[in-house]
């Protein structure tokens, strides 16, 4: 038995899919599948959706070749960087290539010219991230001179939002403004518009163009607490029967250990190094074969909850590489062998990770997107 495993409910993924399909129809719904498919694994994730959305964005062109090494045909955007001595291997995987910079899309037509065959592109607009992108007062330019090109296919053109969580809808506002002043008149017809990622998908309708681009929604969790009040007020000033944002969303990943050692400690014992925790009564300590080198972050430390039998228990004392210390005093019947859950449900109770963010003092897409790559995973 692994010392703690992430079981992946794939049939979890398909029916946010099969919902997110629906609240966005008629656009189309790429899903984004960067940092191992926020942490749920790439190539399992994919192959669940395969068939069932417009295409997977990647962040790095070794996501997109692990992709088709495992036989997933679906169209390909590289969101992120491709070094400029792989672009043969982008066009051997057929993935679409994201430009904004005029040298890097000559370098890729020279390739695509040698390869003959033309390379599909997406040009980027930075309409106010400062990340990627062409500025908007230099894209009409550079998107003619790309359209132009005869080795590269103008597949796409899009930009990001930097605050479209935001129940302040102004500069999200001026984002769209500025991309549709920076691409009118610019992309031939056929050209994909996408600006959205979910957070924009769920709240404002105008900016879903021909497609939208939905990461941590896919994933059952939401962008931000007030995008998901915002659609509850929403659909009560519509006088909409029912919260439609119950079940919209379903998380799809449980992180599951067990104990592996129980101690009773006195009144006043410390627990794990610095002695940062002491027993104010008779306590039950459990061992939990679980550190920071196993993804618990270390700041959850005299912070964070897991639960046992259903129960939330403390975290107590610092979290170490490979282990942790749980106060377990409430669960009488806690034993060697209890399974022991970090994140998602057991019973009644729920670890979110919107709970686990809180307590980090981060976003639920980091405690996602740092589960650690040699976990073992298991899908159902
Ligand atoms: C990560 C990312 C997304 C997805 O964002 P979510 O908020 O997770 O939906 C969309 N577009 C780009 C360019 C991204 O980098």
């Amino acid at each position: 038995m692994p010392l703690c495993t992430l079981r992946v409910d794939l049939g979890a993924l398909q029916r946010n899919v099969e919902r997110l399909t629906a609240l966005v129809a008629p656009t189309p719904l790429a899903v984004v599948v960067k940092a191992n498919a926020y942490g749920h694994g790439l190539v399992p994730v994919a192959r669940a959706l395969s068939g069932r959305v417009a295409r997977f964005c990647v962040y790095e062109l070794s996501e997109a070749v692990a992709l088709r090494d495992a036989g997933v045909t679906d169209p390909i955007l590289i969101l992120g960087p491709v070094p400029r001595e792989e672009i043969d291997t982008a066009h051997a995987a057929a993935a679409a290539v994201t430009l904004w910079n005029l040298d890097f899309a000559r370098r890729a037509a020279s390739t695509a010219r040698r390869r003959r065959s033309p390379l599909a592109v997406h040009a980027k607009v930075d309409t106010g991230v400062a990340r990627l992108g062409f500025p908007p007062t230099d894209a009409p330019a550079a998107i003619a001179k790309i359209a132009q090109t005869p080795e590269l296919r103008l597949e796409g053109c899009f930009t990001h939002l930097a605050s479209s969580e935001d129940l302040d809808e102004g500069f999200t506002s001026l984002q769209h403004r500025r991309f549709e002043e920076a691409t009118r008149g610019a992309l031939p017809e056929a050209t994909i518009r996408h600006m959205a990622a979910s957070a924009a998908a769920m709240m404002w309708p105008e900016t879903r163009l021909d497609m939208v681009r939905v990461g941590i929604a896919l994933y059952g969790i939401w962008p931000s607490r007030e995008c998901r009040l915002f659609l509850q007020s929403r659909a009560i000033r519509s006088l909409h029967d029912g919260d439609p944002t119950a079940g919209l969303l379903e998380p799809a990943i449980t992180w599951t250990t067990h104990i592996v050692a129980l101690r009773e400690i006195d009144h006043g014992d410390p627990v794990g190094y610095g002695s940062t925790w002491r027993a104010a009564r008779p306590t039950r300590i459990a061992t939990l074969p679980v550190g920071y080198a196993e993804g618990l972050d270390r700041s959850l430390s005299n912070r964070g909850q897991v639960l046992v039998g259903g129960r939330r228990c403390p975290i107590v004392g610092r979290i170490c590489m490979n282990m942790s210390m749980v106060d377990v005093t409430e669960v009488p019947d806690a034993h060697v062998g209890q399974a022991v859950t970090l994140l998602g449900r057991d019973g009644d109770a729920e670890i979110t990770a919107d709970d686990v963010a809180d307590w980090c003092g981060t976003i639920a897409y980091e405690v996602l997107a740092r589960l650690p790559l040699h976990l073992p995973r298991a899908y159902v």
